[in-house]
């Protein structure tokens, strides 16, 4: 295909080119035609009938020839091609019938030989025509007629039985030129369909090469994301499947990466990234591909491989490798990583099972200390079931019915008096029994139902408190879920509103874990709740990873030394010094201290000359029913009463 025909954007336009790249050719060969009819008869007719046509029709031939032959590879817009294309055939077919007319009077002076040889040349220009003239039908068919009838008029003026038989051949031979054409046009433009579907097949597959390389491929690091890791994956799962064959899959998380990111800028996060993608791979070449799956997350498997031995040491080597620092730039930087192990199929028997299993076990390498590996076992999954059980069930239950608080005292040792009941929730599932927090709550956190739960638990502490005296307040315990979402805590501060209860009765707890989900946001919630009045305190003080410099950002009253510190206080100098730390530190912050979880008169007392003198725990009582309540008060004064009498 010429350059021209490959410009041409339409049918028209293809046409003229077509027309323009022939069309030369045939004037030529007609015009020799007319030179040799003229030529055969300047010996038999006077000048003027054999001359003056050709002396007209050759030059101007040739100057057209020349010049269709000069624009062929000059493509015209459609419009004008259609133009060019309609005057030709107009052209043509006048100048056909002007020599047809003209043969056949020259006729008139023929003899035999002569008259052959017109009947032959007609014949000539009628195939000429048919062939030459495939873009312009009209034109061909009329201008062939012609021929035609000047072939029959010579044929039947002659009486020769020679120009009879040429005649019938040239007939013929016409017929199957004009059948050729029509099986020309249909193999061209078949061939033709079909050079340019392989064309377009050709694109499609590089484009379609390069999109999948792109959808597949994680553009930071430049090694397969987490759409190529599941595809992958599965067909890594399909092959263990069938060759009965154990495969594990490991998530790897690095430690500290958010830290450096935004204190760096996100330039040198992307640069460390890289490096540390380059940093897996060259470790784990022997073994598997690495995949990035988003963040400072990535991922590979491993075929072949279940031995929990040979994945823990596996994880281990990997995280000591890690550790090694990374320069970008003039910084020497240093993570750590954690790794969360599955294994087909004792985990999981598909990709999605396998990986929130691994998933799993990475959520609790980082919980109990990070730089860990930790394979998913038969414990987790008894965990997990249990938490889908819950989970389960507490969707199908009827929340403002089953749901309830138990009160635990916060007293003033020193003035043996309570000043605050800390809410805690309790479920009585019809299915499961009476639920404890530490089994719902944290799945009601991982669930989003946590949302529904607070509400319905803040308007039943706001009910209870109205019934005891106004000197004794609430403390409520709030998620992390609830406090990281501004709409959630305007809805929190509409219920504290309409319940009528003042605001100063209040207290929120939240804990440093919470905290971090999203700490400007927490801090922005902790101010809202604020400004109503109520009061704000930091729960399990001691176990969450949070600096001093944080707790100095956060709108606090309140410090809550976590259980874990007393529970070994008489004998352990290490968790003495923590309280004493603690409480004097809230001191200097001007903040009160609580200590939770005390138990014994023996650590009562120890906490007494530590100066810590708010105090929560079986001590002093354990979480009592609403109705409960007043009684305890009322017990409490009464041994207040006895005590100083
Ligand atoms: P927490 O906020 O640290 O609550 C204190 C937990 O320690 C309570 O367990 C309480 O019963 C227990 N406790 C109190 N004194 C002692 C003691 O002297 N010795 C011992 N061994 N334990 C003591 P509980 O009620 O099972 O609550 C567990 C956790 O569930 C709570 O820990 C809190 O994190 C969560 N929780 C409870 N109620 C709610 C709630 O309404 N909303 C939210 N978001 N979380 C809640
Ligand atoms: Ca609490
Ligand atoms: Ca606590």
């Amino acid at each position: 295909m010429s350059d021209g025909f490959a410009n041409a954007r339409t049918v028209e336009q293809a046409r003229y080119h077509a027309l323009a790249r022939t069309w030369p050719a045939l004037y030529i060969a007609l015009c020799a035609d007319i030179v040799a009819v003229a030529f055969v008869h300047s010996a038999l007719a006077p000048w003027w009938a054999w001359g003056i046509l050709p002396a007209v029709l050759v030059p101007k031939s040739l100057i057209w020839a020349y010049l269709w032959h000069r624009k062929r590879n000059v493509i015209p817009p459609s419009e004008e091609c259609t133009r060019a294309v309609r005057i030709l055939g107009i052209e043509i077919t006048v100048w056909m019938a002007m020599i047809v007319a003209w043969q056949v009077w020259l006729s008139h002076w023929g003899t035999g030989e002569s008259l052959l040889l017109l009947a032959l040349c007609m014949g000539g220009q009628m195939v000429f025509l048919l062939f030459g003239l495939l873009h312009l039908r009209t034109s061909s068919i009329l201008s062939a007629t012609f021929c035609v009838l000047g072939m029959l008029y010579i044929g039947a003026h002659s009486g020769s039985a020679l120009i009879g038989i040429v005649v019938l051949l040239v007939g013929g031979v016409a017929g199957l030129a004009y059948v050729a054409q029509g099986y020309y046009r249909d193999f061209t433009s078949l061939v033709s369909s079909r050079l340019s579907i392989e064309t377009k097949t050709r694109e499609i597959e590089a484009l379609s090469e390069d999109n999948f390389r792109i959808a597949n491929t994680d553009m930071l690091t430049d090694i397969g994301n987490r759409r190529r890791f599941f595809r992958d994956l599965e067909q890594a799962l399909d092959h263990a499947r069938q060759a009965d064959k154990p495969l594990a899959l490991a998530i790897v998380d690095l430690d500290g990466f958010k830290a450096i990111n935004d204190s760096n800028g996100h330039l040198v996060g992307d640069r460390l990234l890289k490096a540390m993608a380059q940093r897996l791979q060259d470790i784990l070449l022997a073994h598997a591909e690495v995949y990035r799956l988003g963040g400072d997350e990535f991922a590979f498997f491993l075929r072949d491989e279940s031995n929990p031995k040979q994945l823990i040491s596996l994880g281990d080597g990997l995280i000591e490798s890690v550790k090694a620092p990374i320069f970008v730039d003039d910084l020497r930087l240093s993570l750590g990583c954690s790794v969360g192990f599955s294994t087909f199929p004792q985990a999981g028997t598909n990709s999605t099972e396998l990986y929130d299993r691994a998933d799993y076990a990475l959520f609790h390498a980082k919980k109990t200390g990070k730089q860990q590996t930790v394979l998913f076992s038969a414990e987790h999954e008894e965990t997990v079931r249990e938490a889908a059980l819950i989970e389960r069930s507490l969707r199908a239950a009827d929340l403002e019915k089953e749901l309830f608080l138990t009160f635990q005292p916060i007293v003033d040792s020193g003035r043996n008096e309570t000043i605050l009941l800390e809410c805690l929730a309790r479920w009585q599932s019809p299915a499961l029994g009476l639920v404890s927090p530490a089994r719902f709550i944290p799945v009601a956190e991982q669930s989003g139902l946590i949302s529904t739960l607070t509400p319905i638990l803040l308007r039943k502490a706001l009910d209870a408190v109205r019934n005891w005296p106004d000197t004794i307040g609430i403390s409520f315990n709030l998620s992390g879920h609830d406090i990281t979402a501004p709409d959630k805590i305007l809805g929190l501060m509409s219920i504290l509103e309409k319940s009528g209860v003042s605001a100063r009765r209040v207290e929120f707890e939240v804990t440093e874990t919470a905290l971090m989900m999203n700490l400007d946001q927490g801090i922005a919630s902790l101010n809202a709740l604020k400004a109503t009045g109520a009061r704000i305190s930091l729960d399990d003080f001691g176990t969450g990873y949070s600096s001093l410099s944080q707790i100095q950002r956060l709108p606090l009253d309140k410090i809550k030394v976590d259980a874990s510190f007393i529970r070994n206080l008489i004998d352990s100098e290490a968790s003495q010094k923590i309280v004493r730390s603690v409480s004097s530190l809230s001191r200097d912050l001007s903040l009160d201290c609580v200590v939770e979880g005390v138990e014994t008169e023996d650590q009562l007392n120890m906490l007494t000359e530590m100066g810590c003198n708010l105090i929560q725990g079986y001590v002093y009582s354990r979480p009592l029913k609403a109705i409960d309540v007043q009684p305890f008060l009322d017990q409490q004064v009464r041994t207040d009463v006895v005590a100083v009498g």
